[in-house]
């Protein structure tokens, strides 16, 4: 695969790790070491393969971002102190209460607790934020260009879908199961990490 220019693309610089590629079909429900075996979607590693599909997270992979602290733009492992969001948006708890994922929240949150919601993505290496911030055509259009700083404590909750057999017989009942697809990453401020 290579850019307009007929230069290669290079997976890290050009088009970043989550990124998920036309080669990577989606390869339907089994359980995933991503979440812990728990029943998740599958999706074949290739990355390279077809062309990028910027708009589309590789399912594995960013999975594998938001429980490793992996920079979604080179794959590496994030430290604390080097962990930059500029998609993510302050919220509160009484609104991510509101979107139905108050399951994932403790109880004792107040709702006006505020909240760092990183949505899918999780935080960057610094270098690597203004690296995409400079080569992103979406990013470079957002009216929010500031890079936060992803605090030191955080929530993972997992989104899911209902799991059905591909070719169910119309009339016979399916068992259908819950099956993680992404996971949102949810950062809490001033927290003490027990
Ligand atoms: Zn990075």
């Amino acid at each position: 695969m290579s850019g307009a220019a007929g230069a290669p693309l290079t997976i890290g610089v050009d088009v970043p790790w989550v990124t998920s590629w036309s080669g990577e079909q989606v390869t339907g429900v089994a359980p995933c070491p991503s979440v812990d075996g728990a029943l998740a979607i599958g999706q074949a590693e290739r990355p390279g393969e077809g062309r990028p599909m910027y708009s589309r997270n590789h399912l594995f992979r960013q999975r594998k971002s938001v429980r490793e602290m992996r920079c979604p733009m080179c794959g590496e492992p994030t430290a604390e102190g080097d962990r930059w969001t500029q998609t993510g948006r302050w919220t509160t708890a009484g609104e991510i209460r509101a979107k139905g994922l108050g399951v994932w929240l403790p109880p004792e949150f107040p709702d006006d607790k505020p909240l760092l919601d990183a949505g899918s993505i999780a935080p960057l290496h610094r270098a690597c934020a203004e690296r995409a911030l400079a080569r992103c055509p979406h990013l470079k259009g957002l009216d929010d260009r500031e890079l936060k700083a992803f605090p030191g404590a955080w929530i993972v909750a997992a989104l899911s879908v209902e799991a059905r057999p591909a070719h169910a017989l119309a009339n016979v009942p399916r068992k259908s199961a819950a099956a993680v697809s992404f996971l949102q990453l949810i950062g809490v401020p001033d927290h003490d990490a027990a």
